[in-house]
């Protein structure tokens, strides 16, 4: 009788889960476990709002499990020996996982596989992305450093497999090893600021597809242009179940495909949805050829970058919202409350951290990374880089978003701004968008903390200190 262990990861999923699929095709019994292991510099090392989400993703996952007759055992610890001992302790002969592709996972990854390998089989798979990143390459066998070209390239090789189906059984050992309780995971926070955060979201596999099915009707058609504004819900908010692998990204785009060949009219939306997903590829793939790009600037010309000193005061501001200027308050405070942000405003916060206080990239997504439900290693380095302008296929440096238009012309109602910044309420549409200025009257609202147009001069006067061949 033949034990496969399936060690789950970024992949809290039944349907499309290629290493518990094959696992169940091969072995009379499966023992599936998560083990918390905050390996530095790697993916499990998880935010405040990512662990609160991993906590209910892992409680949706074993109760489909149980649904099932089998169940998640939890264990903490270094993955290899927590591996070693369950192996030991259940006589199993192979071990099934999904990669992971940030540099730390991958080489832990590797390390496990050649010690495991000397006493039982391991199989790993890809799960989590459309194609496995050195599938891509130009001609010259380098790794694509530009996006369009990239995609391109990525959909001439096609994305080659069908998502898998959940296994019909998953059959359970006669005795189920041993297993901390959830709760003994510690990743739900004592002070239960959480209430309020996951209100927003139902984590797990059956939320996360039924996500996707009610945003192809409903959004799939406007997406290209309902995707800038922030007060309509205009994007799919599939970014926590992408990250945590309730949802593969296969199956959002076999699904996708499946919606457009009966709804063509929607055609235009869907496919630049489509393309979205193709950035998160993206991200991963620029992670693996460039693994310093972690913490470290692609465009090495921003090793020198004179970035401010002093600045943990307006770095706080930031952070609560509280700078002064509406639409950047409205999306750190829509962060704070619901652990999520729109993408637009994504941008034009993490442009005047990085551009106009020259506060630097790093702490922008140290923040995020604690804070964003959906925190995810490339693509928040990914964001980060593309709007300080120094990563692959960065916004030009001269971009510096002017978060006075773009309140304008993506809230121009300020019906964003009015539901994150109740002080702001009764304003009108025009003054709804500007800063405060001294001597108006209103009081619980900051003065900005920086000057746009003299911030945004100095910093163009930085960048072209460092402008050069790349
Ligand atoms: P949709 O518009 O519905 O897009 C569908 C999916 O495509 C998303 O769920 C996401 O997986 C992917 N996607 C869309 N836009 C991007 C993008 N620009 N880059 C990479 N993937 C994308 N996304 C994260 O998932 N985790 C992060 O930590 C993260 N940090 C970011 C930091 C900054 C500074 C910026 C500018 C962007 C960041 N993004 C991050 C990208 C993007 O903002 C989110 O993926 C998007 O807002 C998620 O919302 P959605 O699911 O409704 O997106």
């Amino acid at each position: 009788m033949s034990t496969a262990i399936v060690w789950l990861r970024q992949d809290l999923r039944l349907a499309d889960n290629p290493a518990l699929y094959h696992a169940c095709k091969t072995c009379a019994n499966v023992i599936l476990i998560f083990i918390d292991d905050p390996l530095p510099g790697s993916v499990s090392r998880l935010g405040a709002a990512s662990q609160v989400w991993l906590h209910h993703s892992l409680q949706a996952l074993d109760a489909s499990l149980q649904a099932a007759g089998n169940r998640l055992t939890l264990r903490q610890g270094s993955a290899l020996p927590v591996l070693q001992a369950l192996l030991a302790e259940t006589g199993a002969t192979h071990v099934y996982w999904n990669r992971v592709y940030d540099p730390a996972s991958l080489a832990r990854d590797k390390q496990i596989k050649e010690i495991l390998k000397q006493s039982c089989t391991v199989h790993s798979f890809n799960a989590s992305l459309l194609n496995e990143p050195w599938e891509v390459l130009k001609a010259d066998g380098t790794p694509y450093k530009v996006f369009t070209p990239f995609w391109k390239a990525m959909l001439k090789h096609g994305i080659q497999h069908l998502p898998l189906p959940a296994p019909e059984q998953i059959p359970a050992p006669t005795s189920f090893p041993r297993s901390l309780a959830l709760n003994e995971l510690g990743l739900l926070p004592r002070t239960h600021w959480d209430t309020g955060m996951m209100a927003h979201w139902p984590a797990g596999e059956t939320a996360a597809m039924q996500k996707l099915l009610d945003f192809l009707p409903l959004g799939g058609a406007d997406y290209k242009n309902a995707r800038n504004f922030p007060a309509q819900h205009g994007t799919a908010q599939l970014s926590p179940h992408l990250h945590f692998g309730e949802i593969s990204p296969r199956q959002a785009v076999y699904h996708t495909e499946a919606f457009l060949a009966e709804h063509p009219a929607a055609e235009s939306g869907l496919r630049h949805f489509i393309q979205e997903i193709g950035w998160r590829e993206f991200a991963w793939y620029l992670l693996y050829h460039f693994p310093h790009t972690v913490d470290q600037a692609l465009d090495e010309r921003f090793k020198h970058f004179p970035w401010a000193e002093d600045y943990v005061e307006n770095l706080e501001h930031w952070r609560r919202g509280q700078t002064g200027y509406p639409i950047i308050d409205a999306g750190m405070r829509e962060l704070w409350q619901t652990g999520w942000m729109h993408n637009r405003v994504r941008m034009i916060v993490a442009s005047l951290l990085t551009k106009n206080l020259l506060i630097p990239w790093q702490e922008g997504e140290n923040w995020f990374r604690d804070t964003l439900v959906d925190a995810d290693l490339a693509s928040n380095v990914l964001g980060w880089q593309w709007t300080a302008g120094c990563g692959a296929d960065a916004a030009p440096y001269f971009r510096i978003f002017n978060p006075i238009l773009q309140s304008q012309k993506f809230d121009p109602e300020g019906e964003y701004i009015r539901r994150w910044v109740p002080e702001l309420r009764a304003r009108d549409n025009k003054q709804i968008h500007l800063p405060r200025e001294l001597g108006d009257g209103l009081t619980d609202y900051p003065l900005p903390i920086v000057d746009f147009k003299a911030s945004r001069e100095r910093a163009l006067a930085m960048f072209e200190q460092i402008k050069g061949p790349f």
